[in-house]
């Protein structure tokens, strides 16, 4: 298979709501507790090692945070773009946030016309937990393209490995082959990724 090239990604805004997003052809959104591995995932699929941090700089980790791809959809001159959506599960965050912050998701997910797939992160090392489980079945019933990727892939042994991704899928309620299993540290699957993406935000 030939390699796939980093996805050129450069950060362009945050907004508080979808409302207040720039227009895009397309789009595909991450989506993942805190700690998931998002971030580094961002990174790893544009090669860089600090692009995503925007996304955590103070006020802006419960903004939609946007990226804009240096590559153009065919036969289109607009922009295709990916969003960095809020981190769900901070522990020490206080409930009138939280309240707003669900519907916030939500309602990109819901109403954002150019997604074309939204990225359901779950942690590999330590599988699917209740939150993740959670937003997959509300993607699930809203009828949100959706794809499950789980992180951390080089956290496991590889003896473990293919019963680890088994388990996984099976509490997404989904075929081992459904899930593709990255790593961000080690490289793993990030040019099927990347593959994925383009054909997602360019074809
Ligand atoms: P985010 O909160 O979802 O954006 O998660 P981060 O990208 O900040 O990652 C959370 C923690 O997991 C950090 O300590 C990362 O270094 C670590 N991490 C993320 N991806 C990987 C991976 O592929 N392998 C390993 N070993 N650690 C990872």
């Amino acid at each position: 298979m030939a390699r796939e090239t980093p996805i050129r990604l450069e950060f362009t805004t945050s907004a508080p709501d979808v409302d207040h997003l720039p227009p895009s052809v397309s789009e595909v959104a991450f989506a993942g507790r805190s700690n998931v591995g998002k971030s580094s995932l961002i990174n790893a699929v544009a090669n860089r090692k600090d692009l995503a941090q925007v996304s955590r700089t103070p006020g802006r980790t419960r903004l939609l945070n946007v990226f804009t791809l240096g590559e153009q959809p065919v036969g289109s001159d607009g922009a295709a773009r990916v969003v960095d959506l809020p981190g769900y599960g901070y522990a020490n965050v206080p409930k009138h946030v939280r309240a707003t912050w669900g519907p916030m998701i939500e309602n990109y997910l819901l109403d954002r016309e150019p997604l074309r797939m939204v990225l359901v992160l779950v942690d590999g090392e330590v599988g699917p937990t209740a939150l993740d489980l959670g937003m997959l079945d509300w993607v699930r019933h809203s009828g949100i393209p959706h794809s499950v990727i789980a992180t951390k892939h080089d956290k496991v042994r590889s003896a473990q490995r293919s019963k680890r991704k088994a388990e996984v899928a099976s509490r997404c309620e989904l075929e081992p082959r459904d899930v593709l299993w990255v790593s961000a540290a080690k490289g793993v699957n990030i040019d099927q990724l990347r593959s994925r993406m383009r054909s997602w935000l360019l074809d």
